[in-house]
């Protein structure tokens, strides 16, 4: 089998660029969170962030516990259905606790939206996004973080549909170790 390099036109951020900026988030979020009494709650959410939670995890030097949710609204395309449905919960107990849910792009808002309202429904204390990706020109949804909850992102994202860092399309390109610009006539050819 090839690599899917060559499916790629242009590379946004590479490995190198990655792995500073998740370092920067993480430091802000340890210091932030220091003052906590009980670990936060780090929630990815599956599939698209789990690189960037295994990485950012490793890099926050607080004790912390993980956690993982599957909100689903994209089927194999590149557009969201826009009503997101929680398709595969929490283990653990968030009464009370200070999370963060971590994500791979915040797009329309709409996901994020109808997760921190489910965490809010469980208990939450407070919810803090930190998602990799921010596309701002493509928000719909303006949701409200909860609690003292603040905002993360690792870069603005421009209008384009992206891959790699944990992000498919069509379930394929998440083991790339940087972020590109899927070729276009790759929507239409899904066999690589
Ligand atoms: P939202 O509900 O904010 O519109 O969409 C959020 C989800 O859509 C993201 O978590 C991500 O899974 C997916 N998404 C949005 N833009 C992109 C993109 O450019 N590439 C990929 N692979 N997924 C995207
Ligand atoms: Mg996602």
């Amino acid at each position: 089998m090839k690599s899917l390099d060559s499916h790629i036109e242009s590379v946004l951020w590479t490995s190198d660029e990655i792995t500073s900026r998740v370092s920067e988030l993480a430091a802000e979020i340890s210091a932030d969170l220091s003052h906590l009494s009980e670990p936060p709650v780090l929630v990815g959410v599956a599939t698209g962030a789990f690189l960037f939670l295994a990485d950012l995890a490793r890099h926050v030097h607080l004790p912390v516990t993980v956690d993982f949710i599957r909100a689903e609204s994209y089927g194999s395309g590149t557009e969201s259905n826009g009503s997101p449905k929680i398709s595969s919960d929490l283990k653990l107990d968030v009464t009370g606790r200070h999370v963060v849910l971590v994500e791979d792009i915040v797009d329309t808002g709409s996901t994020i939206s109808c997760l921190i309202a489910h965490l809010e429904s469980k208990g939450a204390s407070s919810v803090s996004v930190c998602t990799f990706l921010d596309k701002p020109s493509r928000r719909k949804v303006h949701f409200k973080l909860l609690g003292n909850g603040k905002f993360y992102r690792g870069f603005e994202c421009p209008d384009y549909f992206v891959v790699g860092y944990g992000m498919d399309f069509a379930e394929l390109y998440r083991n790339l170790p940087y972020v590109g610009v899927l070729k276009p006539e790759r929507y239409k050819c899904q066999s690589p």
